[in-house]
This record gives C-alpha cells, sequence and structure tokens, in this order.
C-alpha cells in the first residue's frame, strides 16, 4: 500500500534525515515507527503525503509514486492527525471535522451530518459540535483530530505523535479508542512515538529507527521482543522484553483449571451469584472465620501481564477467572502462564530466526548508488504548523 524504495532525505544543511529507506507497509495495518528524537520518524512521515519530499528514491502510495500526483489531491486521500490536534481555534468543532469534505465540495448540510457521525464514531457527546477547541480538554481535542482525519474516509491515515500531549490516564484511553476504531475501519495507519510501549501497545509492525535516518528493523511486536535484531534495538525495548511479550497475550490463550476443592489450604469464596469475593485461608488459627482476601476476578480478553500481576499477588497463586457477568469460571495458575509465555517467547523467535534467515539469503546487492541521485526541490517543506494538519 505504502512503500519506500530506497529512500534518502539530505537536507542542505547536510543533514541526512533518512538514510536509504526501503520499507513496505501493508495495507490495513498500523504501522509505528519509532526510536528516540531526531532519528527521521516525522520525516519518513511527511514524505507519505509530501510535505518532504525525498532528495532520492520513491515513495509510492497505492501503487503511485507521490511525486508524480498532485500534491493536494494526495494529501486529500490521506488523513493526518497531529501533537495537540492542530485543530483551526476560530471554528466550531463540527466545522472542524468538516474541513476536508467542504473542501472536497460535498455542500455544506452534507459536510455536517458527517462531520456529527464521526464526531459519534470518536466517543465525543453530540453537543460538543458547537463548541469551540478551547472549550475542550485536550483529550476531546485529540479525539477531534481523529475524527477530521477520517472525515473524507480516506484509505491511509499518518499520525505523529498524536497522543504525546496528553496525561496517562487519558492517553491509554485513547490508545484503546483507536484500536477500537482500527478494528472496525482497517485504515493503512502510519504512526510515530517515541514510547516504545505506546508502539507494543498499537503496532501490527513496529519499524525501529536510529539516529542519522536508518531503520534498524521492522517486525511484528512479538518477534521484535523475543529476537531483536542488534543491541541498539534490545535496548530501546527495555529490559522487561518478556513482560512486555505477555502483555501481547490474553488470558484467553491459557487454559481454565478447576477451581480448588474443598480441603485444600485456598477456597475461593462466591457470592450466591457466584461471584467471587475472596480467597479463605482454611488452615490459619481462626479456620472458617479467616478473614477474605482481595481477588481481582479476571476475564478472557484481560492481558496475560495483567494475570501474572494478580497471580503473584493471589495468595493461593491463581488467577480467579469470570465470564462476562462477572460468574467464576475457573482459575489459572501461575505455572500455566510461565510454561504460555516460554512458548510463545520460543515460537516468536523461531519466526524471527526464520525470516532472518530468508532475508541473508537473498540479500540486496549494495544499495549506494540511491545516494548519488539529485537533491530534490525543497518547497513542499511545511514547518509543524496546525495549518499543514489540514489536507487543503
Ligand atoms: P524525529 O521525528 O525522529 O524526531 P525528524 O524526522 O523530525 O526526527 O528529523 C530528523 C533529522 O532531520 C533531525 O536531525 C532534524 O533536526 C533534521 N531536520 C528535520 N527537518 C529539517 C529541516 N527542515 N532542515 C534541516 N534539518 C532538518
Amino acid at each position: 500500500m505504502i512503500s519506500f524504495k530506497d529512500v534518502s532525505k539530505h537536507y542542505p544543511n547536510g543533514t541526512t534525515a533518512v538514510d536509504r529507506l526501503s520499507l513496505e507497509l501493508p495495507e490495513g495495518g498500523i504501522t509505528v515507527l519509532v526510536g528516540t528524537s531526531g532519528c527521521g520518524k516525522t520525516t519518513t512521515l511527511r514524505m507519505v503525503n509530501r510535505m518532504v519530499e525525498p532528495t532520492s528514491g520513491t515513495v509510492s502510495v497505492g501503487g503511485r509514486d507521490v511525486l508524480r500526483a498532485d500534491a493536494a489531491e494526495l494529501r486529500r486521500g490521506i488523513g493526518y492527525v497531529i501533537q495537540q490536534a492542530g485543530l483551526f481555534p476560530h471554528r466550531t468543532i463540527l466545522d472542524n471535522i468538516a474541513t476536508v469534505p467542504l473542501l472536497l465540495g460535498w455542500g455544506r448540510r452534507k459536510a455536517r451530518a458527517r462531520a456529527a457521525e464521526l464526531l459519534e464514531l470518536v466517543g465525543l457527546p453530540a453537543d460538543s459540535g458547537k463548541r469551540y477547541p478551547h472549550q475542550l480538554s485536550g483529550g476531546q481535542q485529540q479525539r477531534v483530530g481523529v475524527a477530521r482525519a477520517l472525515a473524507a474516509d480516506p484509505p491511509v491515515l499518518l499520525m505523529d505523535e498524536p497522543f504525546g500531549a496528553v496525561d496517562p490516564v487519558v492517553r491509554t484511553q485513547l490508545q484503546n479508542e483507536l484500536l477500537r476504531l482500527q478494528s472496525e475501519l482497517r485504515k493503512t495507519v502510519v504512526f510515530v512515538t517515541h514510547d516504545i510501549d505506546e508502539a507494543v501497545r498499537l503496532g501490527d509492525r513496529i519499524a525501529i529507527f536510529r539516529t542519522g535516518g536508518h531503520l534498524v528493523q521492522c517486525a511484528p511486536p512479538a518477534e521484535l521482543l523475543a529476537s531483536p535484531a542488534d543491541d541498539f534495538v534490545a535496548g530501546f525495548l527495555g529490559a522487561e522484553r518478556g513482560l512486555k511479550l505477555l502483555s501481547l497475550s490474553t488470558l484467553a490463550d491459557v487454559d481454565r483449571e478447576p477451581v480448588p476443592a474443598d480441603g485444600q489450604r485456598w477456597r475461593l469464596v462466591t457470592s450466591e451469584r457466584g461471584e467471587p469475593v475472596g480467597w479463605r485461608d482454611t488452615e490459619g488459627p481462626e479456620g472458617d472465620r479467616a478473614p477474605l482476601l482481595p481477588v481481582r476476578p479476571l476475564r478472557d480478553g484481560d492481558s496475560l501481564l495483567t494475570a501474572l500481576d494478580e497471580s503473584l499477588a493471589s495468595p493461593a497463586g491463581l488467577v480467579a477467572r469470570v465470564d462476562a457477568d462477572g460468574v467464576l469460571t475457573g482459575v489459572t495458575g501461575r505455572e500455566a502462564i510461565h510454561e504460555y509465555a516460554g512458548q510463545r517467547h520460543a515460537e516468536a523467535g523461531r519466526a524471527a530466526a526464520l525470516k532472518n534467515a530468508a532475508a541473508g539469503t537473498d540479500e540486496a546487492p549494495g544499495t549506494a548508488e540511491a545516494s548519488e541521485a539529485a537533491e530534490a526541490p525543497e518547497a513542499a517543506e511545511d514547518p509543524k504548523s496546525p495549518d499543514t494538519s489540514v489536507t487543503a
């Protein structure tokens, strides 16, 4: 869908922002570009909608070289979301969202109706449409930014640190919201962040960049975590790779075990409806009157990292599992979680090794000739200003 072929970007001051990048971004997935500040992520992103033009190499969207497309038309097919949303301060929320449909000549009524629909889609109340951006919270403004980018239903969405400026709680909500939207809309999303946890949560694939605009590794998060290509990637992923890998699986992946029977030390006490209410130590001095120790029942959709945490907190070493109504369905022990984690690690490692082996056998010959190519005009470079966020 989006492809970079041997793409470099050199600035006249001698900076190489992107260095011989070759990358294919599959349709309908979220690819996260991650790396420390200044490693070329934003430049890469902005070459997709031609806000930055490559010095050499080819960027294509849907098989078409972006340099051959009409820039305005290209951008109308590409939603763009930036940090702090970049909304027009003097336009209402509805008018902000309707910007691109209006540019496309939809007519006021149809554009407004579409904007109202999107407001609901991103989880904002209908009456917020009449307000102005400064009357919304940062997180709400960010939702409006997403709605605006989606207004003309573009197949591609570029997101540049969109959730960078909101607090961690709102950020998690926005991430969940994006995943929910994406499961419905299946856009081809390019998402820039410097936060590896965000990358692991959101990415179908993660591309890790190093200073100087080098792509170091691009792989699904599980593969990256199980088998980082080098020390740089390992360092960037951080010390807790095993735990991050657990965060990618859910409790549904691990079998249920029967609830401990009477006669065992720890009894899981339930309400009349069958909801777990606490653990009782039947061998303590108080016997059956022993106070209940807390239980945090989990559902199939909870992450295995949460499950591991609960298994460590649980006096019995067991996670109490419940159905959608909160009724106890079984337990899962620490050992089962460990065992699954080990298998998952091995599988992801194997997949990465197979891929590396395949890449090793048909490694492309030198790519140096691309750097000889002529300088592209610098005309399309825009500063990070709100107005460039609109596809006008
Ligand atoms: P990131 O998004 O990873 O933080 P950028 O893509 O914004 O990195 O920048 C990559 C490098 O290119 C940085 O060293 C940055 O200073 C440089 N750079 C970006 N834009 C320009 C420009 N217009 N002129 C000169 N250097 C630039």
